[in-house]
């Protein structure tokens, strides 16, 4: 049998993997546009601030790894259309164009910026981040223009990992962001302390700003736009998000589904016969909504490229469900959530409750205890946990705390329920009680339930 993938990241990868672990007579080409297979795009802010001086250390797995488990990469070749009805993919690479059969495909294609038509967006000096080849002509333009200052534009997650890394490695930062308050992903009060965070390390934030135009002065780039927004920067980083990259899929005729992911089924089925699609790419049932969503997060990409990689060799495992669970670290601070959001919980039906409570990380007469806030959204009606948002110090394991929420959510747990979590205490990490259960407590009493 030969498995196609296309896409040599964490979905492609995760996929070919997989299959050849359950069936090692499987025949597994991998179909990679660029150069570079498994490698850690979540790790390029962390080499642009300088933090992992090589690159070459960003790989999940070397390509000897990847040849040994026999995976047949096809590098710097393009998947061009898929004609599904003779199940050939036709492929171009430097020699031209050709034709691979397969008897099974898994599209792992990933997403792509969202490039907004602002004019001047595609000046030099200006520019998007997602793959190795973006982080060095970054990283090019930094180190030969001697850039001294920065504009970032949009607060999402990568948006502030942009601004740390670049503030990190010296420059002048600023950073630009549509709504009242940056990284949307958790609420305002959450992210309020974010932007403090960012301004205690002199980055200038700029919210309800909107970046209208791009033109190059003497060298620099001038962002000027909404409300009399003037930016002078030697180097621009646009992070607004990304789309999925749909196209194979929809040219041959695969339906898509939430924000234009390939749509999936929990098997990763796509609606072609042996045609699979995971990671960014697909919409992504989530376990809380029971509905399909668009979340792309690398947890996932690894997550269902496993599962469409069991599937297409015979298997018939689901997709559990994403909870949306992330993290982010800016300067001395991490935010993570999971679940939903108040707002999101309403959208969604269900009457939320929401608390927030701050508390100390540890026992406060151990040295370096730090204050953390964390919110908490429950059902009114049924108890039920539904979300969870944290924001702390970088040493109050916010990240494995939220874990622990999303561990109750996956279960389906009530908030009462986490007070009767057996988890570990020394003074120089928790408490008796910990934040975690502290905020459930705290929940409890306030939603009276
Ligand atoms: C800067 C940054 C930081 C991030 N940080 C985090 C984080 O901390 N935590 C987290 O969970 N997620 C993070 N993410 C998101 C995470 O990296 C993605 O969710 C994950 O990489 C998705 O994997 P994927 O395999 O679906 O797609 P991608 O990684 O986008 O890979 C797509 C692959 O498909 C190939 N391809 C596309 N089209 C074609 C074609 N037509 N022909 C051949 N090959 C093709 C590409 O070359 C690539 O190999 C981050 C992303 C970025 C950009």
């Amino acid at each position: 049998m030969h498995l196609l993938i296309v896409g040599g990241s964490d979905a492609g990868i995760s996929a070919g993997l997989r299959a050849r672990e359950l069936a090692p007579d499987t025949q597994v080409t991998l179909v990679i546009a660029d150069a570079f297979a498994n490698y850690s795009i979540c790790g390029l802010p962390f080499f642009l601030s300088g933090e992992v001086p090589d690159w070459r250390s960003l790989a999940h797995r070397s390509l000897a790894e990847l040849e040994s488990a026999g995976l047949r990469l096809l590098f710097n070749t393009t998947a061009e259309r898929i004609e599904p009805a003779r199940r050939l993919l036709h492929v171009r690479d430097q020699s031209g164009a050709r034709e691979l059969a397969y008897d099974r495909l898994i599209l792992g294609t990933g997403a792509a910026p969202i490039c907004p038509p602002i004019p001047g967006i595609n000046l030099p000096g200006v520019f998007p981040l997602h793959t190795m080849q973006d982080s060095f002509a970054l990283d090019e333009h930094v180190k030969t223009k001697q850039c001294s200052t920065a504009l970032v534009v949009g607060g999402g997650y990568i948006g502030l990992e942009m601004a740390d890394a670049l503030r990190t490695r010296g420059l002048d930062v600023t950073l630009v962001e549509l709504a009242p308050t940056v990284l949307q992903t958790v609420d305002a009060s959450l992210g309020e302390l974010v932007r403090a965070e960012l301004e205690r390390h002199c980055v200038r934030v700029l919210t309800g700003a909107k970046v209208e135009r791009f033109r190059a002065t003497d060298g620099h780039i001038v962002a000027t736009g909404t409300p009399n927004l003037e930016v002078c920067a030697d180097v621009v980083v646009v992070a607004l998000g990304v789309a999925p990259a749909n196209s194979l899929a929809r040219d041959a005729g695969l339906e898509l589904g939430a924000r234009g992911g390939i749509k999936v089924s929990r098997r990763m089925e796509t609606t072609a016969a042996d045609i699979y699609a995971a990671g960014d790419c697909v919409e992504t049932w989530h376990r809380v909504l029971r509905a399909p969503a668009y979340i792309p997060l690398g947890t996932t990409a690894h997550k269902q490229g496993r599962i469409a990689g069991e599937n297409a060799v015979g298997g018939a495992r689901e997709f559990a469900g994403t909870l949306g669970t992330q993290v982010v670290k800016v300067f001395d601070r991490v935010s993570a959530r999971t679940g939903l959001r108040h707002d999101e919980a309403v959208a969604a039906g269900f009457t939320p409750f929401t608390s927030e409570f701050t508390c100390w990380d540890h026992k406060v007469y151990y040295p370096k205890a730090h204050e953390m806030r964390v919110r908490v959204t429950g059902d009114r009606e049924t108890g039920l946990l539904l979300g969870a948002q944290m924001l702390g110090h970088v040493h109050s394991e916010v990240g494995k705390r939220i874990d622990v929420f999303a561990s109750a959510l996956f279960h389906g747990s009530r908030v009462e329920e986490l007070e009767q979590l057996d988890l570990s205490y020394t003074p120089p990490f928790s408490s008796p009680w910990d934040p975690v259960q502290m905020s459930a407590q705290s929940w409890v009493a306030a939603a009276k339930f």
